[in-house]
């Protein structure tokens, strides 16, 4: 399989390298795309296909490791045992690349869903990072670490209580974060809309850094030509699609790296202006 050979990717920008680690597929159903029709989703399905001969809805999960200041940071966790089999290797992408659980020294969250923080701990509960301090940003805290239970539906109850087990794991080693915040050379950037508090990390400065940005694309297919196409996935449709269109704006503009947890391999590339919208071009390694 091809999962080899985007196991691991390293790209030096500046004084920070950074590194894609792959941690699974998940694969995507058309009906989880909002405000399209599924013709007109299908036609952008095939296009995407015919140019990239994958199938656009089976979608990589992948987590970041920054190398600065002489601090290693990992930016989120793929799935752990959380979601089942076809995810989780985000711990043997990391050995493979020659970095041990215990050698992280932070672990910073984009988002709360589980493709993110489920490998924060193992199958029973215990953390997988015993020296890493966990940063997320206060917004994305708020919303889904101090709700009262008594105020959500038995679905969303039975999910933040998850949510709140794995971060709880970590204890006092949590630090929740305002914007411009984080670690020397790596900051949080409000970007909600998927979630309420979710952050893009910005390492170094925006005309000369790179972006990474969680889940402000999350099916690349559909959401580069048409930005403001939200999923089911998105707690604040509507303010998705214009954080999106936002953000993809200004690193279409920069021409920023910008690493994507279910972009395209390697999961790292830019973003350019196509037609109305946008298009990703990959990072491949200098021969
Ligand atoms: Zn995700």
């Amino acid at each position: 399989m091809s999962a080899h050979a985007e196991r691991a990717t390293t790209v030096s920008i500046r004084d920070v390298e950074l590194t894609s680690l792959w941690d699974g597929t998940l694969t995507a159903k058309l009906d989880t795309i909002r405000n399209l029709a599924p013709s007109e989703a299908q036609r952008l399905l095939d296009d995407a296909a015919a140019s990239t001969g994958a199938d656009p809805l089976v979608l990589p999960v992948r987590a970041f490791l920054a190398r600065t200041a002489g601090r290693l940071a990992l930016i989120d966790t793929g799935s752990g045992t959380t979601k089942g089999p076809t995810m989780g290797h985000l711990p043997a992408s990391l050995a493979a690349i020659g970095v041990t659980p215990e050698a992280v020294d932070a672990v910073l969250l984009t988002h709360l869903h589980m493709d993110h923080i489920g490998g924060l701990t193992d199958a029973s509960g215990h953390p997988v990072f015993p020296n890493a301090e966990l940063i997320v940003h206060r917004k994305e805290a708020e919303f889904f670490l101090d709700t009262p239970m008594n105020r959500l539906d038995e679905r969303s109850a039975r999910h933040v209580a998850l949510q709140r087990a794995i971060v709880g794991a970590y204890g006092t080693r949590v630090r929740r974060v305002d914007d411009g915040e984080g670690l020397p050379g790596i900051a949080a950037r409000l970007a909600p809309g998927h979630t309420p508090g979710h952050s893009t990390w910005q390492l170094g400065p925006p005309e000369a850094g790179a972006l990474v940005l969680g889940d402000v694309v999350h099916l690349a297919a559909i959401q580069l030509p048409l930005p403001l196409v939200p999923m089911i996935y998105d707690v604040e449709p509507e303010q998705a699609g214009r954080t999106r269109m936002q953000v993809l704006d200004e690193i279409a503009r920069t021409g920023a790296l910008i690493a994507g947890a279910h972009l395209p391999a390697p999961g790292l590339g830019y973003i350019t202006r196509q037609g109305a919208g946008f298009a990703f071009r990959p990072y491949r390694k200098p021969e």
